[in-house]
């Protein structure tokens, strides 16, 4: 919303920095299967009784990779000088390990994994997108084989795309994974002036965007930018970062994301969002340009349609840990008319992988849509408090402590490049 912001127009707080240090890059977790050699073994025939139990193959695999490590120790006749040589061999690997791994960081308290698992029945599967390419390109403007036109005339550096992301299966311990690929589209409001749209207002209309684009440029705001007319201009490189989405928190299947301005694309619409609105204030020129481009980004980078989201949805505040700080589109994003599922309908990843609240004020304002998505993150915490044992209450607060931990890694590895978010 920068430029309601400049404009005095604005009507929210909307400040979100990274504060924080470098770090080395993510080490990969090390682990050791021990499954081969004389020394560790385990009772196959066991394991294998347990697994047929399990009727899902994939579920019966992981039970059978989770066996196997944790095998017992078996006494065996051990010759001792191949012992000898074993134990001098382990010496060996932990002296190196001290001397040649400084960076080494202190383990994080275990605490139990997130599984995977989503709500799919209530969400559309939806198919890949077209195969999209361009067919011109000029300094000024490219031209792509689904009608797709992008004006370049306000294109600006940021720095490289370059974030941590958490896998979901082993979040409790990871210190994350460095990535450059895009992941997602979160997709906004500008929050900006609107005049009337019609003919006569042209001049003010075309007056107004210039101010626009020249704000989000300047701030490096979003990556693209789609004004009344239905025009879309690139503004940040879809190679860099852009300061759309600073405090925010997303998950798909295998991933958790932190701060999005890194992983996730940012597209803004010129258009603004009103409490409870469920219908979409956008041009049918928007509507399209919007379809547009979400096609030819998803081609390009092979992005999931689940990544495809409102900034509400994603938007949260670290400070009070509650979700909604910022509201663009909170219950009226065209998902069908954009080719992609009704994302709505997805349990609002805020709440079941970081433990944030919200307050009844914000489902008010926010409308009907996102409540689903905020009902079925409820039900999917309830079920992983009571699967893990604990109280709802001891299961979020330690959601919580993780999210910290989580989001100072991410800032560390971001303190290079100084973020400001709209
Ligand atoms: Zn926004």
């Amino acid at each position: 919303m920068p430029f309601a912001k400049r404009a005095s127009w604005l009507s929210r707080p909307n400040t979100e920095r990274s504060l924080a240090k470098p770090q080395e890059p993510a080490t990969p977790n090390q682990t050791t299967d021990g499954t081969s050699g004389s020394f560790w073994r385990y009772s196959a025939r066991v394991a294998d009784s347990c697994a047929k139990h399990i009727d899902d193959p994939v579920e019966r695999l992981k039970f059978l990779q989770q066996v196997a490590p944790r095998l017992r120790w078996k006494s065996y006749n051990i010759p001792w000088r191949v012992a000898g040589l074993i134990l001098l061999v382990g010496v060996s690997a932990s002296l190196s390990a001290v001397l040649f791994l400084p960076s080494a960081k202190p383990l994080q308290p275990v605490l139990p994994s997130i599984k995977p698992i989503e709500h799919a029945a209530v969400v559309a599967q939806h198919t890949a997108p077209s195969d999209v390419w361009q067919v011109e390109k000029t300094a000024a403007s490219e031209v792509y084989s689904n009608g797709l036109r992008i004006d370049n005339h306000y294109l600006v550096a940021n720095h490289p795309r370059s974030y941590v992301a958490f896998p979901l299966d082993q979040a409790a311990q990871s210190e994350g994974v460095r990535r450059t690929e895009p992941a997602g589209i979160v997709f906004h409001t500008t929050e900006s002036r609107l005049a009337p749209f019609e003919a006569d207002q042209n001049r003010v209309l075309k007056k107004i965007d210039e101010s626009l684009l020249e704000y989000v440029r300047r701030k490096h705001a979003y990556h693209f930018l789609i004004d009344r007319f239905g025009r879309v201009y690139r503004v940040v490189a879809e190679t860099d970062a852009a300061n759309h989405s600073g405090n925010s928190v997303w998950a798909d299947d295998r991933w958790l994301y932190l701060n999005l301005n890194q992983s996730f694309f940012g597209v803004s619409i010129e258009a603004r969002t009103q409490p409870g609105q469920v219908e979409a204030e956008m041009s049918p020129a928007q509507l399209r340009a919007a379809a547009m481009l979400t096609e030819m980004l998803r081609s390009r980078y092979h992005i999931a349609a689940n990544n495809c989201v409102t900034h509400a949805q994603v938007s949260v505040n670290p400070s009070n840990m509650q979700i909604g700080y910022h509201r663009d589109w909170a219950s009226s994003f065209p998902f069908e008319q954009l080719g992609l599922p009704d994302n709505y309908q997805r349990a609002l990843p805020a709440l079941w992988t970081s433990g944030f609240e919200y307050n009844p004020e914000f489902q008010q304002w926010a409308g009907d849509r996102i409540r689903a998505g905020i009902q079925l993150a409820e039900d999917r915490l309830t079920a992983q408090a009571a699967e893990s044992g604990m109280s709802l209450r001891a299961y979020r607060r330690m959601l919580q402590k993780r999210y910290h931990q989580e989001l100072e890694i991410v800032r560390r590895a971001n303190a290079d490049e100084s973020e400001e978010s709209e």
